[in-house]
């Protein structure tokens, strides 16, 4: 049987490479655009032999165009870093709404089954808690994180539209904090922010109190998740996350634990609009996909904190 053939857009940032490497893994054929805006040609450097994949560097935000055969079209591109969507807001608005106009037009061009990388951002500042995939949110549109939020919101009505009008087979994964290898040590995220700080002997940054809360996935996790998202017959939203939920002020401590650092803990302003508290009910998931994440929070710390010293 012919191999399938997947596009992915963003295949070179963090969680596109560790997807793309699953796909490889698995004997698909994979087509990785990216424009290196926050995604690294390090990162799939270890592919780029692999006769079955190919890259094309790219800004999915200008029209794409791609000869033959497409059976995924995975839309992965975007700055998902608060601090990169704060620096490239209206690239990241563009990614969101553009990047997924276009993605969604060749997909229908080609009749590929469309997986829209979503995100627990939707849900903004929730009010409900855990969040279900049937909680609409609580976004400021026009507050510092509004070009993310509102890009990805307007990603997923589009998306609900093509699925709707042009009958496309269309999937959208609400994506929770995911960590792990192939994080940038600058990337602005908690994670890394903490375990480059502990190592480099550096004060931890904790935002606000350290009171807010946040559910971390491990990579791998993640992955399976999308993997099997992507082949099922879903049609609706799916949160994908770890439903263990810490607050930022335990991740720190935690940190400095498995790193032996002396590091000390300081405080810093809260960012607008920074979430209070963030878990997914992953029933959907659980239900529909069969998929659940196993990954502990300190493994997968640890297997993070090994790929951060070497
Ligand atoms: N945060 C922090 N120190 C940092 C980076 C982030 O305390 O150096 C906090 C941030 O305010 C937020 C949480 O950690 O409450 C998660 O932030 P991140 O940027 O990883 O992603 P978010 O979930 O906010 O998109």
């Amino acid at each position: 049987m012919p191999k399938k053939t997947v596009l992915i857009t963003g295949g070179a940032g963090f969680i596109g490479s560790h997807l793309s490497q699953k796909l490889l893994n698995c004997g698909y054929s994979v087509i990785c655009l990216d424009n290196f805006i926050t995604g690294s040609l390090d990162n799939i450097r270890p592919f780029l032999k692999d006769k079955n994949f190919r890259l094309d560097v790219c800004n999915v935000a200008n029209r794409i165009d791609i000869a033959g055969k497409i059976d995924y079209i995975l839309h992965c591109a975007s700055l998902a870093s608060p601090k990169d969507y704060l620096n490239f807001p209206i690239q990241t608005l563009k990614v969101g709404s553009l990047g997924t106009h276009n993605a969604l037009g060749l997909a229908k061009k080609k009749k590929a089954v469309f997986l829209l990388f979503s995100t627990s951002e939707v849900y903004g500042d929730p009010f409900v808690h855990p969040q279900k995939e049937n909680y609409w949110g609580n976004v400021n549109p026009v507050g510092l994180r509004g070009c993310y939020d509102e890009s990805k919101r307007f990603a997923e009505a589009i998306t609900m539209a093509y699925h709707r009008v042009h009958k496309l087979d269309t999937k959208i994964a609400r994506i929770f904090n995911t960590y792990g290898p192939r994080m940038r040590h600058n990337d602005g995220r908690v994670v890394p922010n903490f375990i480059d700080q502990a190592l480099k002997g550096k004060p931890l940054t904790v935002y606000g109190r350290g009171k807010q809360t946040r559910s971390f996935c491990y990579i791998d996790d993640l992955v399976e998740g999308l993997f099997c998202l992507m082949r099922s017959k879903e049609n609706r939203p799916v949160n994908l996350g770890n439903p263990g939920e810490f607050t930022v002020i335990r991740l720190a401590r935690l940190v400095l634990k498995l790193t032996a650092s002396k590091s000390k803990i300081v405080f810093k302003e809260l960012p607008q609009d920074d979430p209070r508290q963030r878990q997914p009910d992953i029933s959907r998931a659980r239900k529909s996909l069969g998929w659940k994440p196993f990954v502990s929070l300190e493994d997968g710390l640890k297997s993070t904190i090994s790929w951060f010293k070497g």
